[in-house]
């Protein structure tokens, strides 16, 4: 009986998401460092965060295993740059 289980267990096995640090801009002028998840198996970016977690990836169907991940709060690195001629000097 017990082999039967683990073969079960085995065939479906959950793998942890592979963590990626993009910078995006949010509202168009913050540049924001925000991490997301990655599929282990096809890397595509998984649709997560702290309030959803997808159990298998959409692309390939590989089973995601969201527990102990450490969500982080995207992190705000600066402002856009205007450049609309005035330079001081
Ligand atoms: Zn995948």
């Amino acid at each position: 009986m017990a082999g039967f289980w683990k073969r079960r267990i085995f065939r479906n096995v959950a793998r942890k998401p592979v963590s990626k640090i993009e910078n995006y801009l949010k509202y168009g002028f913050v540049i924001t460092e925000h991490e997301c998840y990655c599929c282990p198996a096809c890397r595509k970016v998984l649709n997560a965060g702290p309030d959803y977690q997808p159990r298998y990836c959409s692309q390939c169907g590989q089973k995601i295993n969201f527990s102990g991940v450490a969500w982080k709060r995207d992190v705000e690195l600066g402002y856009m740059q205007r450049r609309d001629g005035h330079e001081p000097f």
